[in-house]
């Protein structure tokens, strides 16, 4: 007994190599030793789940898996939904039984039980980040989203505005998960290192920004006024003066107010020139314009609405440069 105990040791105790694992498209029977490996580490190599509890809801409560809403079957057993994705996921078939809970027709053909399980988790990835564009899916999302269950931006100034996942590449194997701020535009990495074996591809590029569109009550207006006056009262377009302001009856045309103050680096409370070699170039990136009437001046093109340039191509950089002052941080803080 002892003899047996040492023999099968060693092949436990081999150090984790591979970095990825599930989201690989490459994903192939010959890399099952590592896989398993990498699987035992999750902690999901006893993995089948247990019989009142679906694949899929097993698969969203695992740790690192919060992100992931519960695609429905319907969706998964709709085979226009998953057009293309067969030629990507190995032993499709068996992860395609595994996903739905049903019986495998022939469990001997499989060599190994884990690979189908990256296989399906693959397969269930990326489902996912097609389900998550639909109307079904983004309700799911949106769920999550008000429950705070993406968690909140790092920046200070964002006041711990929610943010939603969000993949750099629709492509698996690229890149893990990534977080989305709409306050503040910018994609952060999650905080916990369990979220780095989730592929963000899972996610893909477009969710984020869908989301937002389809309910803009979650995200943050595009303005913001750091004197905290009231965005109705102002009217500030020019040509219409002799009309009455128009007044949103909803202050914040249907979105939240943005947190927007933006960080401003002082030494001995003396603001660092934007024109310092270490200076805070471009901060107008994050600024906002202070009413909504500011909008307005802008047309479908994102050319400046009064402008006598007729050329739309010539336009652009004058333009952008002689309105570029109505963003000169210096007049919007202290
Ligand atoms: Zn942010």
């Amino acid at each position: 007994m002892p003899r047996q105990q040492l023999q099968q040791q060693p092949p436990q105790q081999e150090p984790l190599k591979g970095e990825a694992h599930g989201g690989d498209a490459n994903v192939v029977p010959d890399g099952d030793e590592a896989m398993e490996e990498e699987v035992d580490q999750e902690g999901y190599a006893s993995s089948t789940p247990t019989s009142s509890l679906t694949w899929i809801s097993w698969f969203c409560s695992l740790p690192g898996h919060e992100y992931f809403c519960e695609v429905t079957e319907d969706f998964i057993e709709d085979e226009f939904n998953l057009t293309g994705l067969n030629s990507m996921v190995p032993f499709w078939k068996e992860a395609m039984e595994m996903v739905l809970d049903v019986e495998p027709e022939d469990s001997l053909k499989i060599p190994d039980v884990s690979i189908v399980e990256a296989s399906a988790e693959l397969m269930y990835g990326l489902i996912h980040q097609r389900y998550i564009l639909t109307r079904f899916g983004l309700n799911a999302m949106a769920e999550k989203y008000e429950a705070g269950q993406f968690g909140t931006c790092p920046r200070v100034y964002c006041l711990a505005c929610h943010v939603v996942p969000c993949g750099r590449s629709d492509m698996p194997g690229l890149d893990t998960v990534k977080l989305y701020c709409p306050n503040c535009n910018d994609i952060f990495t999650p905080p916990s290192s369990k979220f780095q074996g989730v592929d963000g591809a899972f996610f893909g590029t477009t969710f984020a920004h869908l989301f937002f569109q389809t309910f803009p009550q979650f995200a943050p207006a595009p303005y913001y006024s750091p004197s905290g006056l009231s965005t109705s009262a102002v009217s500030r377009s020019p040509g219409n003066s002799t009309q009455p302001a128009f007044v949103n009856p909803n202050p914040h045309g249907g979105q939240k107010p943005a947190a927007g103050k933006v960080y401003t680096p002082k030494i001995y409370g003396f603001r660092v020139s934007e024109r310092a070699k270490s200076g805070p170039r471009m901060r107008w990136l994050r600024l906002r314009p202070e009413i909504p009437g500011e909008l307005d001046q802008v047309d479908w093109r994102g050319r400046w609405i009064g402008s006598d340039d007729d050329e739309y191509e010539e336009d652009d950089d004058e333009d952008g440069e002689h309105h570029m002052e109505d963003f000169d941080p210096v007049g919007h803080n202290r």
